[in-house]
């Protein structure tokens, strides 16, 4: 058996250790003669694991305790419609932040309930900055204001966590490609949400953190799955929740307590982004990042090579060299190397490797 350098946005890497853990569990988990999945969700072994996940993941992201940490389904993709759908509360119109493709589609779902004022657009620079505070136009009508704190897709990543106009305005964020990647303050955010499969877990599972307060306010005619105040009230098992996908994200958080919890894996995220970026910089122009550099995301690293005839070369060479899944997103071409918690450091220098040798002889 030989496994890769993983580079895929998503579905993405997970790490090692729990993948064995889970193999080693699968037949027979906890002596019980059956693995998590063939198991009723109504049972104290499966409530004992949601509840040991929310607890982790409580303590990895400090959430205090008038946050509802929700475990749902339909990805990131049923929040673009959830968040209108529960937080207009009554108001007319929501400023939304535009800094690349995520945000663009969590906008085109918006205008279905609301009417969406763009707070920023990026879009003249092809998504290449996350616009400053003072460049913000925030509206003091807004129900709230909606940020995507990472762009997987342009590899976009706010540095500073945007200041809202009045303590009324919740922030919402699509933090789905950078949840746990670094610290953050969660009462700087009225509602944070992610799909489980970039730096979580397999997919199947998005987490919602949300404030008390914002829950209970869902429009009329909006089906009971998708009201927060439902998932909230029954401790995420309205209905059969997806338990394999939260058991997994729940070897997942302890694996990151392990390596010392967010603080620890910043620090090493930080690490892995600079070992590559420097490469990129440090090309003479053969690979290029067009990010504005203070906006650079850790997570998501897109590159291309001056010469993209050699696209197809460079993606053959490095699969040859176990480096996988570097092709780039349609929309902005050539590579990207997505490089979330689980990519260890070693990965990246491989990767930093082949580049400079691909260049060298390719120059
Ligand atoms: C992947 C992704 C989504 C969409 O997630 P789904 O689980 O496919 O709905 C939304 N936002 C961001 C930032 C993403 O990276």
């Amino acid at each position: 058996m030989s496994r890769v350098h993983n580079f895929s946005a998503g579905p993405a890497a997970l790490p090692e250790a729990v993948l064995r853990t889970a193999a080693e569990e699968m037949l027979d988990w906890h002596g019980r003669g059956m693995s998590i999945m063939e198991m009723s969700h109504r049972t104290p072994d499966f409530e004992g694991v949601i509840a040991d996940a929310e607890a982790d993941l409580r303590a990895l992201l400090s959430i205090p305790a008038n946050y509802k940490v929700l475990f749902l389904q339909g990805g990131a993709t049923l929040q673009f419609g959830m968040i209108p759908a529960n937080l207009l509360r009554g108001k007319a119109s929501a400023d939304y932040i535009l800094t690349g493709s995520w945000s663009e589609k969590a906008v085109a779902e918006a205008r279905r309930f609301c009417n969406v004022k763009l707070a920023a657009d990026t879009s003249v620079s092809s998504f290449t900055y996350a616009p400053e505070q003072s460049e913000l136009q925030l509206s003091s009508d807004a129900a709230y204001v909606h940020v995507c704190t990472n762009e997987t897709i342009m590899g976009v990543e706010f540095p500073y966590v945007p200041e809202m106009l009045s303590a009324d305005i919740p922030l919402v964020a699509d933090m789905s490609s950078h949840i746990l990647s670094r610290e953050i303050d969660v009462r700087k955010y009225g509602l944070i949400y992610a799909g489980a499969q970039k730096n979580i877990g397999p997919v199947g599972l998005t987490i919602v953190i949300v404030r008390d307060d914002l829950i209970g306010h869902v429009a009329p005619g909006v089906p009971l799955m998708l009201d927060y105040k439902v998932h909230a009230d029954n401790g995420s098992m309205y209905n059969t929740p997806p338990t394999y996908a939260i058991y997994m994200a729940g070897l997942v958080f302890k694996w990151l307590k392990a390596q010392g919890g967010v603080a620890a894996i910043e620090q090493a995220n930080i690490a892995k982004a600079k070992h590559l970026y420097a490469a990129i910089d440090g090309s003479n122009g053969f690979y290029r990042n067009s990010v504005r550099i203070a906006d650079r995301s850790r997570m998501n690293v897109p590159f291309t090579l001056a010469n993209d005839k050699l696209d197809s070369v460079f993606l053959k060479e490095s699969l040859a060299a176990g480096l996988a899944n570097l092709k780039g997103h349609k929309l902005v071409g050539g590579m990207r190397a997505s490089i979330y918690n689980p990519m260890p450091l070693a990965g990246v220098e491989a990767l930093v490797d082949f580049m400079r040798e691909f260049a060298a002889r390719h120059a």
